[in-house]
């Protein structure tokens, strides 16, 4: 069943397509939203990674999502660049719009199949809803020759109305057939039905790709991508980290290992990087504020730890006793003391490089060396996942408007804890000083002082980056305007001055947000470009 591909050419029997949703389905669930520089940061290692189609958002859904799509489209090379768009012409028309300057772009256009959508959301009747299939692709199809459709609830629908929508959108052009399990309720038995029932009874289905879209509401949705794969689906749509809608996506890192480490079991092939998996699942949790949860398949901070003495005995006698891949395979690297603050800058770039941040400019290397030789001053030993949080800080907080510059904080047990704070707004100083019930609360104020806001501080917490009682503090800031969260993050050895950043970085991307859903405000507040 070798396919001719308009994006990808003649593709092997083998070849499954890793369709990246972490900018999209992954962004728009609650507090994973990231503004335009953390959207294209994000795409360019998606493009690193080697996803083979990057869904870079849904261009009508606000400017923000236009820009950004528009903006990886100028930007990013390799993978092809796709917008979602709902079958409403205007939809259609403003994906094309915002992916016109991409090298290879995909239109990829949805609507529900099934009765409970249909008759409830859509309030259209079955023949109605076929014919704005037809229409909806024959539109998209006039944009590009790359077009994606998919049924929305795919996995509820009566199996003879998914067969002649699909049908439909085969005729009307489209090139790759998706088929969700929107609301996660698939079972993998349900996966194989319904793959082969379309590939044996649709007119057409030998002419294009299908692909498989699961979430994780019953914690099943990467078994479900297995089943949709050797039921013939060559299309897994899943996020860095397994992000998205409620429960979220399949994890792109557990289904490509899948694939990796059970080769013998599901013989296909793609073109993943597995070893820079790490790293891309580290700075979308640096970006977004969200860690994974220790024990998460490949990327957890346990993945890779043999506590056990027996595991740890056998492990030291012979890895394979119970490892199944190695820990390099996806990026880990052991632990390694790295330069102290007598190591240069050259050194210093050697080392980031190492650690796979060979793609930085010369400003942000300086401004992290600044910051890494204040850290060597206060800390004994630097790790390596000392740097790549440091690294990672400043690469997030670069082009944001509100800019820490320097603190000082009287605390202690005799009178009110008092904060000087220094800020740069747009490149302006500002600087306040407040009393507080403790350091935080006094730099919290403080803040309030310098740059004037109403958000509301909903959650505060701190953890540490690695052991000892001179380790670097990370921090968690959450904020609430308007009903609207933000999450923002810091690291330092102070854990004050971390805080601060994190308190920082949550109200950069309060200010993106209120850009985002007040457009008529949108030129003033906007980023520079
Ligand atoms: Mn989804």
């Amino acid at each position: 069943m070798s396919i001719e591909h308009p994006s990808f050419g003649r593709l092997a029997d083998d070849r499954v397509i890793i369709f990246d949703t972490t900018l999209r389905d992954g962004e728009q669930s609650p507090g994973f939203s990231m503004n335009l520089e953390e959207k294209l940061r994000m795409a360019h290692a998606l493009a690193e990674l080697g996803v083979d189609v990057m869904e870079a958002g849904f261009p009508i859904a606000s400017m923000g999502d236009f820009d950004s799509v528009r903006m990886i489209a100028e930007q990013v090379r390799g993978p092809v660049i796709c917008g979602l768009a709902r079958s409403a012409p205007g939809d259609i028309l403003r994906a094309a719009e915002a992916l016109a300057p991409a090298a290879r772009k995909r239109i990829h256009t949805f609507i529900s199949t099934s009765p409970l959508h249909m008759k409830y959301k859509l309030r259209m009747e079955p023949e109605q809803v076929l014919e704005a299939v037809s229409a909806s692709v024959g539109l998209a199809r006039q944009h590009t020759d790359d077009v994606e459709w998919s049924a929305e609830d795919g996995s509820r629908t009566e199996p003879d109305f998914l067969c002649r929508a699909v049908e439909a959108a085969i005729i009307a052009g489209a090139t790759t057939i998706n088929v969700p399990d929107t609301v996660g309720y698939a079972l993998p038995e349900d996966m194989a039905r319904i793959f082969t029932m379309l590939r044996e009874r649709v007119p057409g289905a030998e002419k294009v790709i299908f692909s498989t879209h699961n979430h994780n509401d019953l914690g099943l949705a990467v078994a479900n991508t297995l089943a949709a794969i050797r039921a013939g689906a060559r299309q897994v749509e899943c996020t860095i980290n397994g992000i998205g809608e409620r429960a979220g996506n399949a994890a792109l890192e557990e289904a490509v290992m899948v694939l990796r480490t059970r080769h013998d079991a599901v013989p296909y092939a793609n073109n993943i990087k597995s070893e820079k998996i790490l790293k891309t699942s580290r700075l979308l949790a640096t970006i977004t504020s969200f860690d994974v949860q220790p024990n998460k398949a490949i990327v957890g901070r346990n993945a890779f730890a043999h506590e056990s003495g027996i595991h740890q005995d056998g492990m030291l006698k012979n890895a394979a006793t119970y490892e199944i891949m190695t820990p390099e395979s996806v990026g880990w690297s052991k632990t390694s003391l790295v330069m102290g603050k007598h190591s240069g800058r050259a050194a210093f770039r050697d080392k980031l490089r190492a650690l796979g941040y060979g793609e930085l400019g010369d400003n942000q290397i300086n401004d992290a060396f600044v910051r890494f030789k204040a850290l060597a001053d206060r800390k004994k030993i630097v790790y390596d996942e000392d740097l790549v949080a440091l690294v990672d800080d400043e690469v997030v907080r670069d082009h944001q408007r509100v800019r820490f510059v320097a603190l000082d904080v009287h605390a202690g047990s005799r009178g009110p804890a008092r904060a000087e704070l220094e800020l740069e707004v747009d490149g302006v100083s500002h600087t306040a000083s407040a009393n507080g019930d403790g350091p935080v609360d006094a730099t919290f104020n403080a803040l309030r002082a310098a740059f004037a806001h109403d958000a509301r501080l909903v959650l505060f917490s701190v953890g540490a980056v690695t052991e000892g009682t001179d380790a670097q503090a990370r921090t968690t800031v959450r904020l609430e305007e308007g009903g609207k969260l933000v999450d923002g993050q810091g690291a330092d050895t102070d854990t004050i001055v971390a805080s601060a950043r994190a308190y920082i970085h949550a109200l950069n991307k309060l200010l993106v947000k209120r850009a985002r859903t007040e457009p008529g405000e949108m030129g003033q507040a906007r980023l520079k470009p």
